[in-house]
């Protein structure tokens, strides 16, 4: 199967990086961007073979990513939805907040569609989507599709299409979340008298660590955090002062008004 990305920017660029660390073809990987630089750049990266237009990408690939801000979606499908009818690709969205339907409505229906919530981590081969297939999409594009985010991660299918607003809040922005908090804990320790490198590849490790940690067991975060958190100590000093700052509601907030914000979006 050959694959294309339509808008390569930031989140297609780190889906082909992971692709290709993974082993993929480079030259089954094709890309079109509107921002020529940029395709030269991932050429010069990745090795991966370059579209003059969307057509020529249509033409050539068996599933097409659309990559685009979800702002430009119609633009792009008012361009191609004539070839898109013409080549029965399989099309897969990535786009924050745009229903499979009004994507296929804007490409003149009946199309295999794919939705699927990815994230940036995906560039170092821990990414996690989720993905959602309309009735189009075939058991065998299905198994393509799983092998495709899984090459970069791991990849969950979910019942409902709706549900793609909770994979938004838990997975699509939530890398960010994680780096708002080690830049917090690196500038804390700053604060506290070390270098920012030390800070720095303290918070990493450590973050890394317990990510570990959790994914190599059977056992919960809240059992491991009361592992390493002895009645008196200093562990549970920090612990307490999360819990009275009601850590858990602000996650909670933070989480609802992002899954919030993809459904007033779609
Ligand atoms: P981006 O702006 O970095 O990339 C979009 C690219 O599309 C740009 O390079 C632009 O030149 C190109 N483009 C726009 N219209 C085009 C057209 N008609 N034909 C060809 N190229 C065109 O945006 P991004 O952050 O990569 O986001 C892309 C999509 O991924 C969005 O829909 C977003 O919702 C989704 N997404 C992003 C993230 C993330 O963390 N960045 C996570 C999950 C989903």
């Amino acid at each position: 199967m050959k694959i294309g990305f339509i808008g390569a920017g930031n989140m297609a660029g780190a889906i082909i990086g992971g692709l290709v660390k993974q082993g993929f073809d480079p030259q089954d990987i094709f890309a079109s961007n509107r921002n020529k630089e940029r395709l030269n750049s991932l050429k010069t990266s990745f090795g991966i073979q370059l579209c003059e237009n969307n057509q020529d990408l249509i033409a050539q690939a068996d599933v097409i990513v659309l990559s685009v801000k979800p702002q430009g979606m119609k633009v792009l499908c008012d361009e191609i939805s004539q070839s898109v009818q013409q080549h029965n690709n399989l099309v897969i969205s990535v786009a924050a907040g745009l229903e499979i339907k009004t994507i296929e409505q804007w490409l003149g229906g009946n199309i295999p569609m794919i939705r699927c919530m990815p994230n940036t981590p995906s560039l170092v081969q821990t990414g996690a989507s989720g993905l959602h297939a309309n009735a189009q999409v075939t058991q065998n594009q299905k198994d393509f599709s799983k092998k495709l985010f899984d090459a970069i991660g791991i990849s969950v299918w979910v019942p409902s299409e709706h549900d793609i607003h909770a994979v938004t809040a838990i997975a699509g922005s939530a890398p960010a979340y994680f780096f708002l908090f080690m830049q917090a804990m690196q500038e804390a320790g700053v604060k506290q008298g070390l270098s920012a490198e030390t800070a720095r590849a303290l918070t990493v490790q450590t973050a890394l660590g317990a990510a570990r940690m959790l994914d190599q067991t059977d056992e919960t975060a809240e059992a491991l955090r009361k592992k390493v958190t002895s009645p008196g100590g200093t562990t549970e000093q920090a612990i307490l002062n999360f819990q009275k700052n009601q850590l858990s509601d602000i996650v909670e907030q933070a989480m609802q008004a992002c899954s919030d914000k993809s459904v007033e979006l779609s």
